[in-house]
């Protein structure tokens, strides 16, 4: 099958050669086979029009919960740890059905944004088949849990060990689309020798090890009070950090930690609605991006962000840098942070993140309103500021088209959210003589 996508702005997030206007680009199977301005060297099978529109890489979301979608606006006004404590029990106890539907839910949702990549920290396993279903690509990256600091402790059914095999047994059926790591939830909810455990197990089966990290002060607070030391340097010294540790938010760090995260080679992952929510520090991305530090872009789950909206995530870093006068990192260094830079935070950056002649076709395009100003620095700024999910047209992953003209053509999207909605209703329904079910 081959697939022309016609008469767009290609944007292909590559260092020598970003921005081409009114070129085409050519899949041939599940790569890019071609990128010009005339007629392409072989005939299509199918013609995309992009005129008017931004043909750019997927995006990468590079850290998210989708299991968590089921309770969506539920917990709002709180501290990253008020809202731990407080949801955090909902989130242990919750049905196969909330994780299936929540998977569901949130996988549609990111498509629809254009995100063809996501990593996504729930544990059931269920958002990989999903993914593979939907046609997406996930890298599955669960994280243990011990116990949270006001003494919930959590269960676990089995152990690291299992959990990589069993992770590894789904993954081998989907090959090449899906993947995954082996992550612990935090410093402050996960124990040093479980922390340790998940990164010898990540290295036996050679893949990344993820954590949230530096998020909020008081996990700084909370290392330097239990363990006496300064949050990095007891990472380190657990020997959890390299170049294949993924850690999520890294609001707290300034020049100094982030300098010596880029020689370890840690790649971080920015959440700016989730850390804008639960009363984190403002990143400091302009010194991210002087240490060069590798990173991405995620947005957490909807539990603390509202959604799998990847073009408010990029407008609130683009935000954060202009109220705090950060003049070194531009939108187009934020875009490649949501497209090469997630892919080379999950080791996929040869294979996807950018539009290349040989790379995997993961392509979205995306529409550009009536301007009079159409270059690279004028796109870039209203691809971060003015966009949203509903801008999205056409979305390819590994060469199929999964969404064309805003319609999905891979799986029912009308009839599974139906089921979905149906579902919930019954609770709500089997729920309406209990009293707090008419609490506001
Ligand atoms: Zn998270």
């Amino acid at each position: 099958m081959r697939i022309l996508i016609e008469n767009g702005i290609i944007y292909t997030c590559e260092p020598n050669q970003p921005f081409l206007i009114g070129y085409s680009l050519l899949i041939e199977g599940d790569r890019i086979a071609w990128i010009g301005d005339g007629i392409p060297p072989l005939p299509p099978d199918l013609r995309m029009d992009a005129r008017h529109q931004v043909v750019m890489p997927g995006l990468v979301n590079a850290h998210t919960h989708t299991g968590a979608t089921f309770l969506r606006g539920k917990f709002w006004g709180l501290s990253l740890m008020e809202w731990l404590e407080q949801s955090s029990p909902f989130l242990e106890s919750k049905t196969f059905e909330d994780s299936q539907y929540s998977s569901w839910a949130g996988v549609l949702e990111m498509a629809k944004s254009g995100i063809t990549c996501f990593a996504d920290s729930s544990r059931t396993g269920l958002n990989i088949q999903i993914a593979a279903e939907v046609g997406l690509r996930c890298v599955a990256a669960p994280m243990l849990v011990d116990e949270y600091p006001w003494g919930y402790q959590v269960p676990r059914a089995e152990s690291v060990k299992e959990m990589a095999e069993r992770l590894a047994a789904i993954t081998e059926q989907f090959r090449g689309l899906v993947s995954f790591s082996i992550g612990a939830h935090s410093p402050y909810a996960t124990l040093p020798f479980t922390l340790q455990d998940a990164k010898k197990v990540a290295q036996q089966w050679g893949v990344r090890f993820c954590l949230h990290f530096g998020e909020h002060p008081y996990e700084v607070a909370y290392v330097r009070k239990q363990y006496g030391k300064d949050l990095v340097d007891w990472l380190d010294g657990l020997k959890l950090l390299d170049s294949n540790t993924v850690g999520f938010h890294g609001n707290v760090f300034e020049e100094q930690d982030l300098n010596r995260l880029r020689e370890i080679g840690v790649n971080l992952v920015c959440c700016p609605t989730n850390g804008a929510l639960l009363g984190c520090p403002t990143p400091n991305l302009s010194a991210w991006g002087r240490a060069r530090i590798k990173a991405g872009l995620g947005t957490d789950g909807p539990l603390s962000s509202g959604g799998f909206n990847p073009w408010a995530e990029l407008r609130l870093a683009g935000a954060i840098l202009g109220w705090s006068r950060f003049p070194e990192v531009t939108p187009g260094h934020l875009l490649k942070m949501a497209t090469i830079g997630g892919a080379s935070v999950w080791g996929l950056d040869r294979e996807i993140g950018s539009l290349k002649v040989g790379k995997k076709a993961d392509v979205i395009t995306v529409i550009i309103p009536p301007t009079k100003y159409i270059d690279r620095a004028t796109v870039e700024s209203m691809l971060v500021f003015g966009t949203t999910p509903r801008d999205v047209t056409n979305v390819l992953v590994d060469g199929r088209v999964i969404i064309q003209n805003g319609k999905f053509t891979s799986v029912p999207e009308k009839s599974i959210l139906e089921d979905i909605y149906r579902y919930y209703d019954g609770i709500r329904n089997n729920l309406s003589n209990r009293r707090d079910a008419h609490e506001p």
